[in-house]
Parts: C-alpha cells; structure tokens; sequence
C-alpha cells in the first residue's frame, strides 16, 4: 500500500562525474501515487494522534491545487477517516484534477474566501466542527511538531540505505518548510541541509529555526537557505524550467513537479554547474513527490509537462 522505505537511487552524469559528485535521489515520491513524498511523512504522526484521540474526522487547509490537500483526502480514505479540506477560493465547477480526486475520495469540501481562509482558519475550523463535529485538525501544508518528527525518519531511512555513511549534503525543497525542520532535527547538528525554498521566502529562516526549537528545544547551525531559484515565487515557472523539467525526466527516467521539486532539482544541477558543492562529496536529493499537481499544471497552462 505505502513503499516504505522509499528507495535511494544513484544518479549517473557526466555533470556529476565532472565535478567529482555522488548523487542519490531519496524517492519519497515513490511512497504511493496521491499521499506522496513528504506529504505523507507529515501526516504519519499526525494521523496515529487522531486514532489515539478517537476521532473520526480530519479538518485541513490548502489551495485548489495542493498537494496536502490530496494526500490528506487519500490517506483518510485508506485509514478510515472522514476527510474535510477547507479549500481557498472558489470551487469552480469542473473542478480541477486535484479537487476532483479528493472528491472522489470522500472529501467534504469548503470553499473559503481569500481574506477570511488567510485571517480567520481558526474560527473556521470552529464553525465547521460545530457544524459536522468534533475534528482533528491539521495546520496548512500539514506541517506541526508531529510533522517534523515524521519528516526527521528520512535521515533515518537514509543513513540505514548508506550502511552508516554520512552525506555531506542534503538537499530539499521549501513551502511551509516542515519538511526542512524535520531533516535538521533528524540530522541533529550532522552533514549539511540546502534547503531550496518554491517562493520568495525570506520568512522561512525564522519559521523553521521555531518549528526546530518547538520540537526539540535546539537551535542548529548547519543548515542555510538556498533563495536563487524561486522562479518569481510560489507557483511561477518560466520555459527554461519546463525545459529542465521534461529534460530531467527524459534523462533520468524520474518525474519531478512544477511547483517544488522542479525548482530544486533545477537549483541542485546549477549550484553543482557552479562548484557550490565540494569536489568528492555525497550529496542527497529528497525527491518530495508532488506529482499529483502535474495534471492541473497542465490543464492550467497547455500540457507542457510530459505527463
Ligand atoms: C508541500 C511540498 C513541499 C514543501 O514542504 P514543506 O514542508 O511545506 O516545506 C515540497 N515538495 C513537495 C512536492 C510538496 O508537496
């Protein structure tokens, strides 16, 4: 049902062999279809919680196209939860790829305007419990103490795969950046973390040093964020990184998404181009998942990405 632990896949390049670089991809994306990479590693924790607590329901948040939105539906389906996704702006009828499928999957969806779903999620998660009942609910990109702590399991996986060898870097992409707070908290002051963000974020230093302090009570120094190559910010792309994307793929035979792993993947290959990462070292790659968003990409903008 979950491909867990996901595999750890050595890529070949001349790029790679050039610049003395070991590089595996840790393929989270291959964990399952709709709850997928770190999606999946956040709702872990969370959804053992809500069965210990005894709830039956699932309250979240996300946009028309998130990714949380779709694991948070599938995952519920396969666990035994009623799922409630509070959904940002309209529902427009047809819906798209992601909401369809959430749909389908028994989700009870809400649609909330912008203002309110960015000021008042607090007060909205009350009316609705007291509407259709008590719920557990889980915070926006999914990412909370329970999330990080799933997230932190990668290192683990990782470590395990390499008989005990350290990486020298890690790499991965940023929304809310749970996933960044969980691989340092995993690497507890070891290696090194790129963290690559999707969006001009800036505020994402500040964000994941408290979700490090409210999960462990550390602050670390061994991680930096990597700001070049957000492509004008949260769901902006341009041609040359549909080009990477649909070149990547071909290359590597590996499907990276338009929204996180595109990006980081793209700032990986240039941060090497540009001797960013030391001759001889290992670097890891966390492949995030993500590829449910592909479909509605395409939809959007004229099937650009090769599906
Ligand atoms: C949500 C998501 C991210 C961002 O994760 P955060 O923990 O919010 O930083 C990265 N990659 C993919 C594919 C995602 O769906």
């Amino acid at each position: 049902m979950l491909k867990q632990p996901s595999p750890l896949q050595l890529i070949q390049d001349e790029l790679l062999t050039l610049r003395g670089i070991r590089l595996f991809v840790k393929r989270d994306d291959l964990i399952h279809p709709q709850v997928s990479g770190n999606k999946w590693r956040k709702l872990k924790y969370n959804l053992q919680a809500a069965r210990e607590q005894q709830q039956k329901r699932l309250l979240t948040f996300g946009g028309a196209y998130s990714n949380h939105i779709a694991a948070t539906a599938a995952a519920g389906k396969m666990f035994g939860f009623e799922t409630i996704g509070v959904i940002r702006g309209e529902l427009v009828k047809p819906l798209n790829p992601t909401l369809s499928i959430a749909l389908e999957l028994g989700m009870h969806l809400v649609s909330v305007d912008r203002i309110a779903y960015r000021e008042e999620k607090t007060e909205i998660a009350a009316g609705l419990q007291d509407e259709l009942g008590k719920c557990y609910v889980i915070p926006e990109g999914g990412s909370n103490t329970l999330a990080v702590k799933g997230c932190a399991e990668i290192v683990t996986e990782v470590l395990e795969q390499l008989g005990g060898e350290l990486p020298d870097y890690f790499c991965v992409s940023a929304g809310t950046g749970g996933t960044s707070a969980g691989l340092v908290t995993g690497l507890a002051g070891m290696s090194f973390l790129r963290v690559f963000p999707a969006l001009k974020g800036d505020f994402l230093k500040d964000e994941i040093n408290s979700l490090i302090w409210e999960s462990v009570g550390k602050k670390y120094e061994n991680w930096q964020l990597v700001t070049d190559y957000h492509f004008g910010g949260y769901t902006k792309w341009n041609h040359k990184l549909i080009d990477f994307i649909n070149g990547f793929y071909e290359k590597f035979g590996i499907q990276i998404d338009p929204i996180y792993t595109g990006k980081l993947f793209y700032g990986v290959w240039n941060d090497i181009e540009k001797g960013k990462f030391k001759y001889g070292s290992t670097v890891v790659v966390i492949h995030t998942g993500g590829l449910q968003g592909i479909a509605g990409f395409n939809q959007r903008f004229g099937e650009l990405l090769k599906p």
